[in-house]
């Protein structure tokens, strides 16, 4: 028999359902100064007021910033991780998307003044473990609070950069569908996309195992299944199954990888402030569809899995299918498809941009079909 290995990271406590947010205050003993990290929009919405209520409740001092950009410059984390340096607290909690719990996990890996995010970008094995930390994300979609990666944008490279190193494995993950109830509908949309692309992806990447197959397909099923629902009729019922479906996507990254579609998205995000999800939702179609011939039997795999299976369909037809139902959802949502709503003149710029996705061999080695550079800046053109 070959020889399967694989490392599996997991947080270590993960609370889910209607009202699992009360679970905070089961991690409060031993804790005595917090730091909740949020964007503005989270704390406008009086989301962190549940959260600051058991802190207090716990006698757990606590500070909060609120200011968290979305898709933030390395700088931008660095000026918080120097706030959290002053404050030396012993639990982090991220409550937001995947860039406040990329922020979260960046604040705990850099406790003591001289360490930075930049500093790590350079070497990722000076990641300490500091703080302990608490993830609550309020989108389905980054699976940040599984994952050992914090995305930052680098701005002199016009990129985003993964800091990768397992010591950024959340302790901690609450999924309370409370948190994505007011959510706007063109951020749900993206963000259930990406979580989408993560499952896709790291089922028919070159990392794929026993175990990321495991997760990748229980959370494609809660997606495929919920996601219309959940972003379409704000169900409660099929927001719950997108943060659970989500967390599994982000638990299949850090087993396996995601691949081109990722890979072309950076660059994107970038250089032109394409949210992340938006610009994976425009690349899944037309990445998957250059994957087809190779993942052909995956695809197929998918299909019998999630859409049922069982009929006569030949494995190349399976694909096909599984295929055109992505583009069928990702149209349903409404997510622009074309690069020209966030830029004009891309096409001038082409040759950048495909230099620039080539550049991401960290997730482009995980494609099992090779891109060149001709692959590259065809699957762009379809985006414009
Ligand atoms: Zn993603």
């Amino acid at each position: 028999m070959e020889l399967s290995q694989y490392s599996t990271m997991m947080p270590k406590k993960v609370f889910a359902g209607t009202n699992a947010i009360e679970k905070l205050a089961e991690l409060c003993p031993g804790h005595k100064k917090a730091l909740i990290l949020c964007g503005r929009s989270v704390y406008g919405g009086g989301m962190t007021r549940r959260p600051e209520e058991i802190l207090s409740a716990c006698g757990v001092e606590y500070k909060l910033i609120n200011t968290i950009p979305a898709e933030p410059l390395v700088d931008d984390v660095d000026a918080v991780i120097a706030q959290a340096q002053e404050w030396q607290p012993d639990l982090v909690i991220g409550m937001g998307g995947g860039s406040v719990m990329d922020t979260a996990k960046l604040v705990s890996a850099c406790p003591q003044k001289g360490q930075s995010a930049r500093r790590l970008l350079g070497n990722f094995s000076l990641v300490v473990k500091g703080a302990e930390t608490v993830m609550i994300p309020t989108t389905a979609g980054s699976g940040s609070e599984a994952t050992p990666n914090a995305i930052v944008t680098v701005p002199e490279k016009e990129l985003k950069v993964g800091i990768v190193n397992s010591l950024l494995i959340a302790d901690n993950v609450i999924l309370d569908p409370s948190t994505t109830a007011t959510l706007p509908r063109k951020i749900a949309t993206s963000a259930g996309v990406d979580a989408l692309a993560h499952t896709i992806e790291c089922y028919t990447s070159n990392k794929a195992n026993a175990f990321s197959d495991t997760w990748a397909m229980k959370g494609m099923k809660l997606i495929f299944k919920s996601i219309e629902a959940a972003c379409n009729d704000n169900d409660e019922q099929a927001r719950a199954d997108m943060l659970v479906g989500a967390f599994y996507g982000g638990v299949a990254i850090a087993a396996s990888g995601t691949t081109a579609v990722h890979a072309l998205s950076y660059p994107l995000g970038g250089k032109y402030h394409v949210p992340h999800g938006v610009s994976n939702a425009m690349l899944l179609y037309p990445v998957m569809n250059f994957n087809k011939d190779a993942v052909q039997d995956r695809l197929a795999a998918i299909y019998d899995e999630v859409f049922g299976g069982g009929c006569a369909f030949s494995s190349g037809r399976k694909a096909e299918l599984v295929i055109a139902e992505i583009s069928r959802i990702v149209r349903s949502l409404d997510i622009p498809d074309k690069l020209e709503a966030y830029v004009t003149g891309a096409k001038d710029e082409l040759d950048t941009l495909v230099d620039s996705a080539f550049e991401v061999k960290r997730l482009l080695n995980n494609n099992v079909k090779p891109l060149t550079k001709e692959d590259i800046r065809n699957i762009y053109l379809t985006l414009i």
